[in-house]
C-alpha cells in the first residue's frame, strides 16, 4: 500500500529546503594543500619528477605495495598497466560492459581487442560466472572494475585467472582505499590502476597512478611512457637495450601540482573516507525496508567496504512500487530538493565504436582489426548490462556524517518511494536510453 505523503512534485513542501553545499564539497582543500601547490609554482617545479616520486613512495607504502607509478590521468595509468601486462597486437582482454570507457578502450591503442562480459546485477561488477567461457588462447587479462565503489568478487576472479595463467588488472578509479574481505582493492590483482581526477574520491586534479608488486609490469610501463625515468635504473634485461626514448611514443608524466596536492590528500584520505562511509551507511540504514529501494553496499560483517563511495548509486526495484519508472521516481526526488538522476554508464558493447568505426585505417572496424574472429557483441547479447540503467539512480554523496542534515535527504527518498501511487498517473515511463556516455562528468560535483 502506498502511503499518503505530501510530495513536493505534486504541490507539497520539499523535504530538503536549503542548500547544504558544505556537505558535498570535494575534495577538501586546506591551507596545507594550497601551500603545497603554491610551492610547486614558485619553484617552477611543475614538470619535474622529484615530488611525484615522493608521492609514489607514500602511495605504495599506504597500500603496502612494492611499486607505484604516477600518470597524467587515470586513462593512461590503464594504458600503462595494459602494456605492462604485455597486452599487444591480436590479444584480447575481458572487461565488464558497464564501466567508464577508459577501463577498456586503451586496449585498441595496443592493437588488442575487448571482449565484454556481463555484470552481476547486485554487485554491478563483472560477473565471475560470465568470464571463463570467454577466455581463448588470445586472452591476456581480465579487467576488473570495482564499480561505483563496490569491491568486485576478487576470490573467484583470481582463481579463474590463475587457472588460465592470465593477468588481472584492477581499475580502482571508483574505489580508492576500499577493502575486499579485509584486503585493499587494487592490491589483489597483478596491477591496480586508477584515476585521481578531481571528481573521484581520491581527488588531486588530473592524474592517475598504478600499484604493483611486479617489477616487470612497473618497468615496462616506465619504458612505454616515462622516458625521463627510462634510464640505468631499469633492471628488466630486455628493456635495457633501448633506454632514453619512450617505447610507446607517449609522455605520461604527472603534473607536480597534482602530486604535491596528492601528498597532502593522502595524509587525510583514510580519515575522510571513514567519515563518508559513516554518513552513507547512516543514510542507507534509515532507508532499510523502504519498498523499491536497496543499498548497493557489501554486507557489514564481510570485511569489504565501499571506499570513498564515489558516484554511489542505489538499486531500484520497481516491482515493489507499482512499476513506477525510475525516471518518474527521480523526478519526484528532485522535486524534494535532491539533484539525482536515473541510470549509470551506458553499456560499452553497444557504442558505434564497438561495431563500425575504423579509427586507424585498417580498412575494417578497429575493434576487430587484429582479431581472429568477429568479436562484436550485438544488442541483446548482454541483457543484464543492457537493462540495468532502469534499476539504478544516483545518490547524494555526503562527505560529513551530520545526521540531522542526512535525515532530510532520507525523507526525500522515503516520500518518493512511499508515495508511488500518486506518482503513477503522471509516469511517462523510461526513455529508450537512460544516462549518457559522459554520464558522471555531467554531475561530477554531486
Ligand atoms: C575516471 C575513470 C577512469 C579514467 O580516469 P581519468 O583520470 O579520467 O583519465 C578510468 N576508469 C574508470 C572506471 C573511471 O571512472
Amino acid at each position: 500500500m502506498s502511503e499518503k505523503v505530501n510530495l513536493a512534485l505534486l504541490g507539497g513542501t520539499k523535504a530538503v529546503d536549503q542548500e547544504n553545499n558544505d556537505m558535498f564539497k570535494w575534495p577538501i582543500i586546506t591551507d596545507e594543500d594550497e601551500a603545497a601547490a603554491l610551492q610547486v609554482l614558485r619553484d617552477g617545479a611543475m614538470s619535474g619528477t622529484d615530488i611525484t616520486i615522493k608521492f609514489e613512495r607514500e602511495f605504495a607504502e599506504w597500500l603496502n605495495m612494492d611499486y607505484a607509478l604516477a600518470f597524467n590521468n587515470g586513462t593512461n595509468s590503464l594504458l600503462g598497466a595494459f602494456y605492462g601486462c604485455k597486452i599487444g597486437v591480436g590479444d584480447e582482454i575481458i572487461c565488464p560492459s558497464i564501466t567508464y570507457w577508459a577501463s577498456a578502450l586503451p586496449a585498441y591503442t595496443l592493437g588488442a581487442s575487448v571482449v565484454y562480459a556481463e555484470i552481476d546485477p547486485v554487485t554491478l561488477c563483472i560477473d565471475p560466472k560470465d568470464i571463463e567461457h570467454r577466455i581463448t588462447e588470445r586472452t591476456k587479462a581480465i579487467v576488473v572494475v570495482h564499480y561505483l565503489g563496490y569491491p568486485a568478487d576478487m576470490d573467484e576472479i583470481m582463481e579463474i585467472a590463475k587457472r588460465h595463467n592470465i593477468k588481472v588488472i584492477e581499475d580502482v578509479s571508483h574505489a580508492q582505499g576500499g577493502y575486499y574481505k579485509g584486503r585493499r582493492v587494487g592490491t589483489i590483482g597483478d596491477v591496480g590502476a586508477m584515476s585521481l581526477m578531481a571528481g573521484k574520491s581520491f581527488a588531486i586534479g588530473e592524474g592517475g597512478i598504478f600499484v604493483t608488486n611486479d617489477r616487470e609490469i612497473y618497468e615496462r610501463a616506465i619504458a612505454f611512457g616515462h622516458y625521463e625515468r627510462y634510464n640505468d635504473s631499469i633492471q628488466t634485461e630486455y628493456l635495457r637495450s633501448s633506454l632514453g626514448l619512450p617505447l610507446g611514443g607517449y609522455k605520461f608524466r604527472m603534473h607536480q601540482v597534482s602530486s604535491a596536492v596528492g601528498r597532502v590528500q593522502l595524509k587525510y584520505y583514510d580519515q575522510r573516507i571513514q567519515e563518508i562511509d559513516k554518513a552513507m551507511n547512516y543514510f542507507w540504514d534509515q532507508l532499510e525496508g523502504v519498498p523499491g529501494l536497496r543499498a548497493h553496499r557489501p554486507a557489514k560483517d564481510s570485511g569489504s567496504t565501499m571506499g570513498g563511495w564515489y558516484a554511489t548509486h542505489g538499486h531500484y526495484v520497481p516491482e515493489e512500487i507499482g512499476g513506477l519508472s525510475v525516471t518518474r521516481f527521480c523526478e519526484a526526488v528532485q522535486a524534494e530538493g535532491v539533484p539525482i538522476g536515473p541510470g549509470c554508464n551506458l553499456p560499452l558493447h553497444l557504442h558505434p565504436l564497438q561495431h563500425e568505426v575504423d579509427v586507424y585505417g585498417h580498412g575494417k572496424p578497429t575493434v576487430i582489426a587484429n582479431a581472429d574472429r568477429d568479436l562484436r557483441q550485438p544488442k541483446g547479447s548482454l541483457p543484464v548490462s543492457e537493462n540495468i540503467a532502469a534499476r539504478l539512480y544516483s545518490l547524494p554523496w555526503f562527505k560529513h556524517n551530520r545526521t540531522d542534515v542526512i535525515d532530510r535527504y532520507v525523507e526525500a527518498f522515503r516520500k518518493a518511494a512511499l508515495g508511488y501511487e500518486a506518482l503513477l498517473p503522471g509516469d511517462p515511463g523510461n526513455p529508450d536510453t537512460i544516462g549518457g556516455w559522459n554520464f558522471f562528468r555531467q554531475r561530477a560535483t554531486r
